[in-house]
């Protein structure tokens, strides 16, 4: 995978957990799934492009919160140039 195609699996991971933060818990449960099993199948595409887990990891958290603490992941819409 060149660099190029890692930040566009990367931005896809993140529009799927824009999805899942619009979507209720406890209500929309099975939307909510179909998006993390999604999710989990670009994790997969990372991996196995060699992406680290601990790169893997920052991205995830850096899509749940809204922010980023590194400023520096895959495709951060938060960092600082
Ligand atoms: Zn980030």
């Amino acid at each position: 995978m060149t660099e190029d195609e890692t930040r566009a699996v990367a931005r896809d991971i993140r529009h799927l957990y824009f999805y899942i933060r619009t979507l209720r818990r406890g209500v929309q449960d099975a939307a909510r799934r179909r998006y993390y099993r999604k999710i989990a199948a670009k994790k997969k595409r990372l991996h196995d492009a060699g992406v680290s887990t601990r790169e893997v990891l920052d991205l995830l958290m850096c899509c749940r919160s809204g922010r980023c603490r590194f400023l520096a992941c895959l495709d951060c819409p938060h960092r600082l140039l």
